[in-house]
């Protein structure tokens, strides 16, 4: 449940700048991951910001293809990269301008006229091909491309060799292997990578008070004398950590429902801005601080608050 006092601000120019980087830095065709509604920005505003930059766009199920309405923009290769729907055929994939993602002789040989592509297993485990049968799945569906998700270095190598002289086309990396020319291949599949930076989340101190004790739930302290309430909770998301306020880095101290509490110095006023999110704020330090991944960072403060496109 989001809070409309936080504003969840998404800056599209930046999301095509970073796709323009990465594709002028590897000279590879970049596939753009915009599964689970583009990490949180906005999948359909991602897709439309990035039509002239990316030759196509990875979701994670045939629904999303679907929903994005992949098949109006042409001259993509779009690809499902998840499981393929049990119940869908090849003429479903077609319809919804996506190739899906296969890794048994089944799956393949059902969905041959969508022009499925091979999941490689390199150390995932999870929804593809075992190495030993890579040779029985594209010769079932009549396969010309292949992938791996790897995030180590040795995982493109063993597709490379693996796949030597099987498919005309292979792609291995996400943004976690982009500074890692080897595992380029003939395309990346960059998510997080698009988007960094692209997002700015934040709220306003509701009220700023002198404490006189023990505050809230947890009876924390207040350092400095002071405490601030923000209008945001656990039910929208939020989580113990940093946020920025005039220039400074502050913490949540403690959580409620739809508030939290926040330290603050004597200076800072009820209405002051308070960034959860930002480019002093970044996801790596708000994930580090959580002990989380800056993918579950950037997908749950997308969720925290009213969402805005800017620079479309
Ligand atoms: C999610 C995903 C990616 C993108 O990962 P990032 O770390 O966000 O760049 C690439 N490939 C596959 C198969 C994925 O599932």
């Amino acid at each position: 449940m989001l809070s409309r006092f936080v504003e969840v601000r998404i800056d599209l120019d930046r999301v095509r700048h970073n796709a323009m980087e990465i594709g002028a830095r590897t000279k590879v065709d970049v596939l753009a991951v915009v599964k689970a509604d583009a990490y949180g920005l906005g999948a359909m505003h991602v897709v439309n910001a990035l039509r002239e930059i990316v030759a196509g766009y990875c979701v994670f199920s045939l629904d999303e293809a679907r929903s994005l309405e992949l098949k109006r923009i042409g001259g993509k290769r779009n690809i499902a990269i998840g499981p393929p729907a049990v119940d869908a055929n090849a003429q479903d994939y077609i319809a919804a301008g996506v190739s899906p993602a296969v890794s048994t002789a089944a799956d393949a040989q059902r969905l041959a006229g969508a022009r499925p592509i091979l999941c490689v297993d390199t150390g995932m485990q999870r929804f593809a091909c075992p190495p030993h049968q890579v040779g029985a799945v594209l010769f079932a569906g009549a396969i010309d491309e292949a992938f791996t998700h790897a995030t180590r270095l040795e995982q493109v190598k063993a597709f490379g060799e693996l796949m030597a002289g099987k498919a005309n086309r292979l792609h291995a990396a996400g943004s976690s292997l982009l500074s890692e020319p080897e595992a380029w291949l003939d395309a990346v599949r960059p998510g997080l990578a698009i988007y960094s930076g692209a997002m700015r989340v934040t709220t306003r101190l509701q009220e700023v008070r002198r404490s006189t004790g023990p505050i809230g739930y947890t009876g924390w302290e207040s350092p400095g004398g002071y405490h601030g309430v923000i209008p945001a909770g656990y039910s929208n998301g939020l989580r113990p950590g940093p946020v920025r306020i005039n220039g400074r880095t502050q913490q949540i101290t403690e959580i409620g429902m739809q508030s939290a509490y926040v330290t603050v110095e004597a200076s800072d006023h009820a209405g002051d801005e308070v960034e959860l999110l930002s480019e002093e704020l970044v996801a790596e330090e708000v994930a580090a601080a959580s002990h989380t991944s800056v993918h579950q960072v950037m997908v749950r403060m997308a969720g925290l608050g009213v969402r805005r496109w800017v620079n479309g």
